[in-house]
């Protein structure tokens, strides 16, 4: 099974300023954790694409698209919310971040020997929905390559499954209404961005999850109402929303998973796309913010794509 790794230069330059947790160290760590694990060697690199404007475009209406464009700052950092700064450089990432999803994509459809990829890429992406860059996100990378999928190579049934530890406000904004698209969230509930949407049954699968919850209620979570309703969907292609921020080492948040929950999480992705979808898998950096923690659970994560 080859994996594709697809990053770009351009993350490690957008920076929303000192101390803010979504840092350019996170892509760094996890390309050096690969190397360390020997890892890295083994996958198939790609320097990112951008995005173009027609396939940002099917998930975000072009006024989002030109205002983004537009707040890009010439010096400085620019603020699109509290949270959210862009700097000369983001615009630059996000484009390259969007793109790195569609040229995923057309790998793992390619019909080679490509079936899966991993998305080392940052800004992140789920909360960003529509028409509004929030949390850390300003395109929503995983919708666009979704989008790609259905609109250029056709597809009738894609799987998005979250497990970023805050719930993916963006996808479920862009994807609620597509009878093509099965999303999967487990989150913290309450937690930004304080929102937890009723579930859809066949469609929206939300597991709110308590703070403190460990390993066990979140296997248990995703058993019970992930693995049935993606049996029944049948995806031609599973991706996910891979943030490692439910790590119990993990600064933002208070779940309490462990680099071993990230392994069975992605072999239960693994079975599903096998049965259903060929192998194909389009992972792609969410969150996490503990440096060691989440370069231990991505290359974890990495491991089972490149052997489940
Ligand atoms: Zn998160």
């Amino acid at each position: 099974m080859s994996v594709a790794f697809i990053s770009h230069p351009a993350c490690r330059l957008h920076q929303m300023g000192a101390g803010h947790p979504e840092q350019p160290a996170r892509v760094s760590a996890i390309a050096d954790q690969l190397h360390g694990r020997g890892l890295f060697d083994f996958l198939v690199h790609h320097d990112a694409p951008r995005a173009t404007v027609e396939q940002l475009a099917r998930v975000h209406p072009r006024e989002h698209i030109e205002q983004v464009s537009q707040k890009s700052p010439e010096e400085g950092l620019a603020y699109l919310d509290p949270d959210t700064a862009m700097c000369p450089d983001t615009l630059e990432a996000a484009l390259r971040a969007a793109g790195a999803n569609v040229l995923a994509v057309d790998l793992v459809l390619s019909g080679g020997s490509v079936r899966r990829a991993f998305c080392n890429v940052r800004p992140p992406g789920h909360h960003a929905e529509r028409d509004r860059a929030m949390g850390f996100c300003f395109f929503n990378n995983v919708a666009v390559g979704a989008a790609h999928a259905l609109e250029a190579h056709g597809l009738e049934r894609v799987a998005i499954l979250d497990f970023d530890v805050h719930l993916g406000n963006g996808t479920e904004d862009i994807f609620r209404h597509d009878e093509r698209v099965l999303l999967c969230s487990s989150y913290q509930y309450p937690l930004y961005p304080d929102m937890n949407p009723p579930s859809v049954p066949g469609r929206i699968i939300n597991c709110p999850l308590p703070a403190g919850s460990g390993g066990g209620v979140f296997r248990a979570a995703i058993t019970e109402h992930w693995l049935p309703a993606l049996e029944a969907f049948r995806p031609q292609l599973v991706f996910i929303s891979a943030g490692f921020d439910a790590h119990a080492a993990d600064p933002l948040a208070d779940l309490r998973l462990s680099g071993t929950d990230y392994g069975w999480i992605t072999e239960q992705a693994c079975q599903v796309a096998n049965r259903h979808a060929h192998g194909r898998i389009v992972s792609t950096l969410e969150g996490g913010y503990d440096l060691p923690a989440l370069a231990t659970s991505a290359a974890t994560h990495i491991d089972k794509l490149l052997h489940a």
